[in-house]
């Protein structure tokens, strides 16, 4: 009697556990379990809870990633996106909303340039026409992008904002 009552202890801790190894597998697979990543304005680490829906995607220069989340930085504030690639190669990335707004509202205006960039490699005047151009929209770019560190400084004295 003592030794089917151990079995069946045995067993049933065995089928918990098989039980419990499942779950963990399904949720890694369905990407739920909570993330942690760091923020890219603040360095502070976020629990990131994926409920496996995905938001809209209106962001042109990131359209072949999916973005899984958005969300603000429980320490800094500042609007956070969690995007996924399709394919998930390059994997997952953070990335700063309004910092990768100052890039959308250049980006036609951007791949057009690259497009002309591209067929007038071989008359020199344009060709330097052009380039000058994207560089200027790259600075441009460049400074909007630091304007927004500076706002998220402003509002966040205590935060070490990152520059890289
Ligand atoms: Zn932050």
């Amino acid at each position: 009697m003592p030794k089917t009552i151990i079995e069946s202890t045995h067993f049933r801790s065995l089928i918990n556990c098989l039980f419990k190894k499942l779950i963990i597998e399904c949720f890694v697979n369905m990407n739920l379990l909570p993330k942690i990543k760091s923020c890219p304005c603040c360095n502070s680490l976020n629990l990131i809870k994926i409920n496996g829906v995905s938001y809209e995607n209106n962001f042109l220069s990131l359209k072949d990633w999916v973005l899984k989340k958005i969300f603000n930085c429980r320490k800094c504030r500042v609007k956070l996106g969690l995007f996924a690639e399709h394919a998930n190669i390059k994997g997952e990335m953070i990335v700063w909303i309004d910092l990768l707004k100052c890039e959308e509202a250049y980006y036609k205006n951007l791949t057009n340039l690259q497009k002309s960039k591209e067929k007038l490699k071989k008359q020199n005047k344009k060709y330097e026409d052009v380039i000058k151009e994207i560089n200027d929209i790259q600075n441009k770019i460049r400074l909007d992008q630091v304007k927004v560190k500076i706002k998220a400084k402003i509002q966040n004295p205590g935060i070490f904002v990152r520059h890289a």
